[in-house]
């Protein structure tokens, strides 16, 4: 019998266990258990995948703890902008948004333009343009607030830490400080499709204009059928300049590799060489997932149709 699947995540990074209260681990793992539920039961309704990574998403977009929708980061300029995107694997269909405002649920604007547009890729303004001409529903600045974040960036708005330069010192303490944090899923469901999505708020004190890698088809998210479906997170301009998640989908295709082995040469080989630090999750289209990370922790929770039931955050 084909295996459904879901896999989700709500960002890596410096995640360490002292540094949280127990009220906080369980409101998180909480969160990604929600999520997981929302996305599975889409599977179990015998509901598609792209469907099942759309719900999952939307849950953790609407939780304030995780870096995506309402509880996304500061910019430099003290507000937010998303990116986000979803991918289908069976026929290579796509839509991702970027740098959008007042956007409730980004994720379902990168669906709408995936099904309504003719295009796969919308920023800015005419990205917002396009989700008040759908009728995506919008929320004012306040509901996008969390205290949490804002107290991360009044410590470094100061800074011009934000130039992504390795040897710039500020680089190197926003990331010991966990500031970044994204959220994805990537499910398989029960006719053996898979799809990806990803959502984020990018990175604190992020430059305006600046995209990571999560709206980037091949980059931050991809799905394909034939090999994977895999949604990324940690240091965005490593990925891009990795291309990570269709280097896992091409060493699958070309070098023959499983799942966990792509994932593990890109994530534990490839991107440490360069400095990137974060994650990814994977599944294919026998319902297979990985859960692949070189930093201290990701948050991730995962389950499959065979009574498989995972939930963590270290390491
Ligand atoms: N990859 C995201 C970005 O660079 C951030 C993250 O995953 O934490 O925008």
């Amino acid at each position: 019998m084909q295996q459904f699947s879901i896999a989700i995540h709500g960002g890596a990074g410096t995640i360490l266990k002292v540094d949280m209260t127990p009220a906080l681990e369980a409101a998180y793992l909480q969160g990604l258990q929600d999520a997981l539920d929302a996305g599975y039961a889409v599977l179990e309704q015998e509901g598609s995948a792209v469907n099942a990574v759309k719900a999952a998403t939307v849950i953790l977009e609407d939780n304030i703890l995780f870096n995506a929708g309402r509880g996304s980061v500061f910019t430099k300029k003290g507000v937010q902008e998303m990116d986000a995107a979803i991918m289908d694997g069976s026929d290579l269909s796509a839509g991702a948004v970027a740098g959008v405002r007042n956007v409730r649920n980004p994720i379902e604007l990168a669906m709408e333009v995936m099904h309504n547009s003719n295009h796969v890729f919308l920023c800015g303004k005419g990205a917002n343009d396009f989700a008040i001409k759908q009728g995506i529903k919008l929320e004012p600045e306040e509901y996008f607030y969390s205290q949490f974040r804002y107290d991360q960036w009044k410590a470094v708005r100061d800074s011009d830490g934000y130039s992504l330069d390795h040897t710039n010192h500020q680089i190197e303490e926003l990331m010991k400080d966990k500031k970044f944090g994204t959220v994805g899923a990537v499910a398989c469901d029960s006719k053996g499709n898979i799809a990806a999505a990803t959502s984020t708020g990018g990175m604190t004190n992020k430059k305006y204009g600046r995209v990571g890698d999560s709206p980037i088809i091949g980059s931050g998210t991809y799905a394909n059928n034939h090999t994977c479906a895999i949604s990324c997170t940690g240091h965005g301009e490593l990925f891009i300049r990795s291309v990570a998640a269709y280097d896992v989908s091409c060493l699958m295709e070309y070098k023959g590799m499983s799942l966990q082995e792509a994932m593990d040469e890109v994530v534990n080989k490839k991107l440490m060489l360069i400095g990137g630090e974060g994650g990814m999750i994977g599944i294919d289209a026998h319902g297979n997932y990985a859960l692949v990370f070189n930093s201290a922790g990701m948050y991730r929770a995962a389950r499959k149709s065979d009574g498989t039931h995972e939930v963590s955050i270290y390491k």
